[in-house]
């Protein structure tokens, strides 16, 4: 709650690895303090320049689960031979503060999320083509062939996808997305 008691705002993004989501809100984050990041947990190793508790909070397997059991998760998905989810604390502290907090999860975990907030503002980002998406995905080098054809399946069903969402932004220029996406934020919902 802020000054007013009044909660934030929740904004669940999705969109494809690759898609630019994360490139998108970073934008947002640093243009707006009022906009705020929600910080993941996660099994997958952190990937060159991630920073533990500012882009996930890294766990191995064993926590994750003893968190599971503890019901901690708000959401919680296996995503490739990860796992990721939204740790419920954290997330009611942010949004205490007022501010509108920022959720960057996939499908599966934004049906959870607004199961518990149906009045979170979702947002689905695309990639302008598929070829453009393959690209992006093998520019990171981060990924084995394998782990990155699963990412490809994957995003092609989670694109799939995009009309369960209230707002779709096609990533094809990144000034004008992140324009896009931060007006969506910023509008009153309708
Ligand atoms: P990446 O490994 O590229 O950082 O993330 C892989 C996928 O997991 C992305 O689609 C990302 O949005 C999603 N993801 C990240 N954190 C969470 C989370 O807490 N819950 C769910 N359901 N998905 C998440």
């Amino acid at each position: 709650m802020n000054n007013n008691g009044k909660m934030g705002q929740l904004v669940v993004v999705s969109g494809p690895s690759g898609s630019g989501k994360d490139t998108i809100l970073n934008e947002i984050f640093k243009m707006d303090p009022d906009i705020i990041p929600s910080v993941s947990a996660t099994t997958r190793p952190p990937r060159k320049g991630e920073i533990n508790g500012v882009n996930y909070y890294f766990m191995s397997v064993e926590e994750f689960e003893e968190r599971i059991k503890r019901d901690e998760f708000l959401e919680y998905v296996q995503y490739g031979d990860n796992y990721y989810g939204t740790l419920k604390p954290q997330l009611e502290e942010k949004l205490k503060t007022g501010k509108t907090v920022v959720l960057i999860i996939d499908v599966r975990g934004a049906v959870n999320v607004r199961k518990v907030y149906p009045t979170a503002k979702t947002i689905f980002i695309l990639p302008p083509t598929e070829s453009e998406l393959e690209k992006r995905l093998r520019c990171r080098e981060s990924e084995t062939e394998t782990s990155l054809l699963k990412r490809l399946e994957v995003a092609k069903d989670e694109i799939k996808r995009v009309n369960e969402y209230d707002y779709a932004v096609v990533n094809d220029e990144l000034e004008k997305a992140v324009e896009k996406v931060y007006n969506i934020i910023k509008s009153d919902n309708c």
